[in-house]
């Protein structure tokens, strides 16, 4: 499938890129919802959390850690952030690509709070 995200991959439609390597891109949300709001989005597709196979955790693992970098290296890890990954209608996905959020930069309160 294609979506917004496989766009902004190929370079079909701007965005704000503040990471890339060979397995994930990092870019600005559209609509932040904090401060700072950066989806990381691994470059194989999967159009879900679901669709990851159970031998490739790596798929995830890439993502919250190439989040937890540009946290140290952005000066907020030591303050804090979320990650949040959300799944299917339940959990609020509308863009089937899967991303990690990364929210940050003012205090977000206890979540589902
Ligand atoms: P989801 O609800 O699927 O977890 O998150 C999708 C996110 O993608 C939303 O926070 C939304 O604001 C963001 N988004 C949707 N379209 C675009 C776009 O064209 N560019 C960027 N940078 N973000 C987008």
């Amino acid at each position: 499938m294609t979506t917004i995200f496989h766009k902004i991959i190929q370079r079909e439609i701007p965005a704000d890129i503040v990471f890339e390597d060979e397995h994930v891109i990092a870019f600005r949300d559209i609509a932040p919802q904090a401060p700072v709001h950066v989806l990381f989005v691994p470059k194989q597709d999967f159009a879900t959390l679901n669709d990851v196979p159970v031998d490739a955790p790596e798929i995830i693992g890439r993502l919250a850690v190439a989040a937890a970098h540009y946290a140290k290296a952005q000066g907020f890890a030591e303050d804090g952030y979320r990650i949040v990954m959300n799944c299917n209608a339940h959990g609020g996905q509308t863009v089937f690509q899967i991303h990690l959020h990364l929210l940050a930069g003012a205090p977000l309160g206890r979540f589902g709070t």
